[in-house]
């Protein structure tokens, strides 16, 4: 009797034992099933097999899939990952399959001797009737009513047996690869002394990925009673692959660009570790400009040329449509988007596309780190230093970490591309970790453009621009100029909505969220107040529910208010605005091409507008306010905002004629604000690494945030403290604690919230420390969630 270890999406960190009944046969590791848990049942992977069997066991309820939905290096890395950000593979498997996922190939069944000579009526004597042939017949081929319990109590009475379906199935491998209790003391106790299992496991580890039964035995020359001998012993998983299939025929890349010696030099680096299977971490550091989308695009043909696949992830959801089309356009059905605003269907059909090996390189935001290619030779992370790439939900993983499991445990190249590196990739670079690729210059010779800095305490103060001026009068000048010309300007104001806040004029009333410690921000041209946490929202009142005063002024500006101002400085100049608002209302792509076709001259919007786009009729930029980032209670405020201010900058200028960009700010000293206007990523990289150094900040320590929440203020408080007082008692070498206090952003949707920081100078104390402070089951009424390398601490 088969027993199997099945991930389930639930947040308990490990793996579930079931039985496999007589009826059904094995199913193979990475294919979905149902099982009883409680009184629930659940859907989950089968991950492993074990050989003891535990009396007690619960029975598989039904194998969904006749295919492994998941590749096995998948497998093993969401093993990596869940521990990584101690969160559970199960959780995190299930945020990476789509939801409706149709099943990998489909059950069959046959009639049983039993079942040939029974007595039934109704439905089941109908199916019985389509069996007598003796034919194996799939669920979806029987037209009946009720099919699905007919079946069920056929299969109880055993007058049926699921078989394999008849579909030919691809040529099969076993592979192997070291259980993660390997790693630890455990594992080597268990092992004893067994000489040929050590080499075995040896040459494992050295490997870094799984290996082919048949690669281990002819590495280690051992037998395979030993490896079988480690199998039951739960030392090594194993699991079976079908052998890749012929690489499709290709064109390569597109042939009217020829590279510069930068791209080039880049390129052979990226292309010789695809060809040779070799794991090659590299940070792609190169100017806005510089033609790094190029290299991805060529490093993505070589994988297919090698008869390998590849994964290319972009930073921004509502933009991967954008993005997505360079690589459709070059590599058309061999090519696949999986992001989530695809219906789940969709999804579900593009990762059987890919899981099938129809097509092999796919294009997607952070969940596409998990995508299903076979045999991926490249993972490129796009904008890098983009902090979406982090999951702020459970499981928080983090995809940049999820492409470097796969890429080495695949033997890929992953290429980190930035023209503003996150410290961590930077630091990396400097210290080997990453290969460092430099392009410093933009394709033919382009200058990046001129910065200035506007000083905005030296511009006049307006009535009609509330609180902050708005348009500069040197920006003014530029944007008058570039119209005339015919040319296009981009203007980023990183707030959307009319106004960040509503203020009475007689009492200071603010307008919080009910349920959020926040101000509510003011919408629809100043109509209505939303809660930008939460959601709530409603029409702006007339009067102060305080003092009833009358006078409510909107203060501040976001994208509506801009536009608006701009449509009266600049009337009869068409513009847009991109924000997650008109994201939402008229997708990201649309607008993106009116900017591209020149039916709009000018382009508003959120941080949106700096990411990665190409736009080569643009020659003017202005940031009509650098400092929203600045005031953030984060220690990555001067980064992101550095790489907010370059990031914009590097879209002016990108074509024929030079561009110019105004940065408008009230501390025109900064340094985040100084290093951008001067394209300088290492000389703010210097300055603001010495900062992190000297207060233990990452890329120096290893982070983790726990956040402990309640609807009562005191539960929250209490359990943090407990938290607290764990972890401090653990007392793991060299950790930092550093609260429990309230998180910056106290009561989101109703829960009052509580924050641990934790630091530690290696991984391996970070998460010992966690195992001895987060209780499994957190105390009644409070919920606890652990964010390792947490992106903002809100
Ligand atoms: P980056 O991603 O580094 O900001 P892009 O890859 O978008 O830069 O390249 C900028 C522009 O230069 C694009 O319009 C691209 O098509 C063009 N380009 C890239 N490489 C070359 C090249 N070798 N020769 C001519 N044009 C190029
Ligand atoms: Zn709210």
């Amino acid at each position: 009797m088969a027993v199997v270890s099945v991930a389930l999406p639930l947040p308990i960190r490990r793996d579930f034992s079931y039985r496999v009944p007589e009826r059904i046969p094995a199913p193979e590791a990475g294919t979905r099933v149902r099982v009883p848990f409680g009184e629930r049942v659940l859907t989950g992977v089968v991950v492993g097999f074990e050989e003891a069997e535990t009396p007690g066991l619960r029975e598989i309820l039904e194998v969904l899939d006749e295919e492994p939905v998941c590749p096995p290096d998948l497998l093993v890395a969401a093993e990596r990952v869940a521990r990584r950000f101690f969160t559970s593979r199960g959780e995190v498997l299930k945020s990476a399959l789509p939801s409706r996922l149709p099943a990998a190939g489909a059950a069959a069944y046959r009639i049983t001797e039993k079942g040939a000579l029974a007595r039934a009526s109704g439905t089941e004597l109908e199916i019985l009737d389509r069996l007598r042939s003796g034919e194996a017949v799939k669920m979806a081929d029987l037209a009946m009513e009720g099919k699905r319990e007919a079946i069920r109590n056929l299969e109880e009475k055993a007058w049926i047996r699921v078989v394999a379906a008849g579909r030919e199935r691809p040529p099969r491998s076993e592979w192997a690869y070291a259980a993660a209790r390997m790693e630890e003391q455990e594992g080597r106790r268990l092992l004893g002394r067994s000489r040929r299992g050590q080499e075995v496991l040896s040459y494992l580890e050295s490997l870094g990925r799984p290996a082919t039964a048949a690669e281990i035995r002819a590495a280690t020359r051992v037998g395979s009673a030993v490896l079988r001998d480690l199998f039951r012993r739960g030392l090594l998983l194993r699991f079976e692959q079908g052998r890749r299939r012929e690489p499709p025929v290709l064109p390569s890349g597109r042939p009217n660009v020829v590279l510069t010696d930068g791209q080039e030099a880049a390129l052979a680096q990226v292309s010789s570790a695809v060809r040779e299977r070799r794991f090659l971490p590299a940070l792609l550091q190169g100017v806005t400009g510089s033609g790094k989308t190029e290299i991805y695009l060529r490093a993505i043909a070589a994988a297919l040329e090698a008869g390998r696949g590849a994964v290319w992830l972009v930073p921004e959801i509502a933009l991967t449509p954008v993005f997505a089309r360079a690589l459709i356009r070059q590599f058309g059905d061999r090519a696949a988007v999986l992001h989530s605003a695809l219906s789940e269907r969709e999804r579900g059909q593009a990762w059987e596309r890919v899981r099938a090996g129809r097509a092999r390189a796919v294009i997607g935001p952070r969940s596409a780190a998990f995508a299903p290619v076979l045999d991926p030779g490249v993972f490129v992370v796009d904008e890098e230093h983009d902090s979406s790439y982090k999951q702020r939900e459970s499981p928080r993983y983090d995809a940049r970490e999820v492409a470097s499991i796969r890429a080495k445990t695949a033997g890929a190249a992953l290429l980190f591309g930035s023209a503003t590196p996150s410290m961590e990739a930077w630091h990396a670079a400097r210290e080997g970790r990453l290969q460092l690729l430099r392009l410093p210059t933009r394709v033919d010779d382009r200058p990046l453009p001129s910065v200035q800095i506007v000083d905005l305490k030296r511009e006049p103060f307006r009535a009609d621009e509330k609180g902050v001026p708005l348009f500069s009068r040197p920006l003014v000048e530029r944007l008058r100029e570039v119209f005339a010309r015919g040319e296009q300007a981009i203007l980023l104001q990183p707030r959307r909505g009319f106004a960040p806040f509503l203020l009475c004029r007689d009492c200071g009333h603010e307008f919080r969220c009910s349920r959020c410690s926040v101000s509510r921000t003011v919408h629809d041209r100043g109509r209505s107040l939303v809660c930008h946490y939460c959601g709530e929202k409603g029409p702006r009142p007339s009067r102060c529910p305080d003092c009833g005063g009358g006078v409510l002024e909107a203060i501040g500006a976001g994208t509506e208010r801009v536009a608006d101002r701009f449509a009266e400085i600049f009337p009869g100049v068409p513009h847009a605005v991109l924000d997650r608002d008109t994201a939402r209302r008229r997708g990201a792509a649309a607008v993106v091409e009116d900017v591209l076709s020149g039916r709009v001259a000018c382009l508003i919007g959120t941080q949106m507008v700096a990411k990665g786009h190409d736009f080569p009729g643009v020659t003017a930029v202005g940031v009509l306010s650098a400092d929203t980032l600045l005031n953030f209670p984060d220690f990555r405020a001067a980064e992101k905002t550095f790489q907010l201010v370059a990031q914009v900058a590097g879209r002016s200028g990108r074509g024929q004629a030079p561009g110019t960009v105004h940065v408008q700010t009230f501390h025109p000293q900064h340094p985040a604000i100084r290093h951008a206007a001067a394209h300088d990523v290492d000389g703010f990289a210097a300055e603001e690494l010495g900062f992190r150094r000297a207060f233990f900040y990452p890329p120096f320590c290893e982070l983790a945030a726990v956040l402990v929440s309640s609807q009562e203020r005191e539960r929250a408080q209490t359990a943090a403290e407990q938290i607290g007082e764990a972890a401090r008692r653990g007392g793991a070498p060299g950790l930092r604690l550093s609260g429990p206090a309230p998180a910056p952003l106290e009561r989101l949707l109703g829960r009052w919230r509580f924050q641990i920081l934790l630091r530690a100078s290696d991984r391996r104390s970070l998460l010992a420390a966690l195992e001895t402070c987060v209780p499994e089951h957190p105390p009644a009424g409070t919920q606890v969630a652990v964010d390792v390398d947490p992106q903002d601490l809100m």
